[in-house]
């Protein structure tokens, strides 16, 4: 099918976005990749009436490293991330887990902030700002806000962000020296969404646990242990059967899997 019509916008700047989605609410859709949005367009799934094309905007894209942290652009492209060397050096868990966001084709063009803004209950990227500490860095008409990623993520292809934002970038704080990272996935085919994934951060403070495929977000299981976060699985996940898997099946790949990741940190 084609999509429906709509206009399309191209800004230069943020600020000019932002007039734009401010102007036509809930009207706009903001177009990063278009490797979710197009197809969405093309199955009439979505039919918003304004196209706001970000590709354009400078600044918004590429990956910087401070002193505190790693910042993500959010027009960063799965590639960049997959190939950045300051990502295998600062961020190895988001590094292990780019091989596994879909295809090539599709890493060439679908963005950091399309992944985190569609917020797929499946998708790999969220997962990892959930277990490393992410800050969403969210901008409105009011200037910017700043969201936890423990806050963003509210549910079934459903953010913190409200008509007229765009999300900018998020903030990774950096890893202790000692911290440690584990990553896997288990789908029918290598490149399909997750049925069941999890990637997981130790430091001292414990284990971050990011499930994801298993609910309506990326779930969080924190631990002092491996062995906790391996005997918090049953009660913590509430897995929803799908086209996959029961919802039987899902949580007990869900204890596969963790047993199989937290082995790696062994
Ligand atoms: C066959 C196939 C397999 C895939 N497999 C996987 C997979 O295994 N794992 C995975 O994680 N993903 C997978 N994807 C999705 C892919 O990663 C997409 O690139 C990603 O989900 C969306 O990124 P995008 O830049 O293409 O966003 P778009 O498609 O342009 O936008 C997606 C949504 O986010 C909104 N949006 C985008 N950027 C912003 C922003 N900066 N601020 C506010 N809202 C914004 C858009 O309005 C839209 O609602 C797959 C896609 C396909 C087609």
């Amino acid at each position: 099918m084609k999509a429906p019509r709509f206009a399309y916008a191209r800004p230069a700047s943020v600020a000019e976005a932002l007039a734009l989605l401010d102007k036509h609410q809930d009207d706009a859709r903001v177009l990063a990749g278009g490797q979710s949005l197009v197809p969405m367009l093309n199955f009439r799934v979505a039919a918003p009436k304004v196209l706001v094309d970000i590709n354009r905007i400078a600044g918004l894209g590429g990956i910087k490293v401070t002193k505190s942290h790693v910042r993500i652009g959010a027009l960063t492209r799965h590639v960049e991330l997959e190939r950045s060397v300051d990502i295998a050096k600062h961020l190895p868990l988001v590094a292990a887990a780019m091989p596994y966001v879909a295809h090539p084709a599709i890493r060439n063009r679908g963005t950091f902030g399309g992944s985190c803004a569609l917020a797929d209950p499946a998708a790999e990227l969220p997962a990892c700002a959930l277990a490393l500490g992410a800050t969403f860095v969210v901008a409105g008409k009011k200037g910017e806000r700043r969201v936890a990623a423990e806050d963003f993520f509210k549910g079934l292809y459903a953010t913190a962000l409200k008509t007229g934002e765009l999300l900018i970038a998020a903030e990774f704080p950096l890893p202790k020296p000692g911290d440690a990272c584990a990553f896997g996935e288990l789908a029918r085919r290598h490149g399909d969404y997750a049925m069941v994934g999890l990637a997981v951060q130790a430091s001292k403070r414990g284990f971050r646990a990011a499930f994801f495929g298993v609910g309506d977000r990326p779930e969080l299981i924190e631990a002092e242990a491996a062995d906790a976060v391996i005997s918090k699985v049953g009660t913590a996940l509430d897995p929803r059967a799908d086209l996959h898997a029961s919802a039987e099946t899902k949580l007990h790949l869900a204890k596969v899997l963790a047993g199989r990741v937290l082995a790696q940190l062994a």
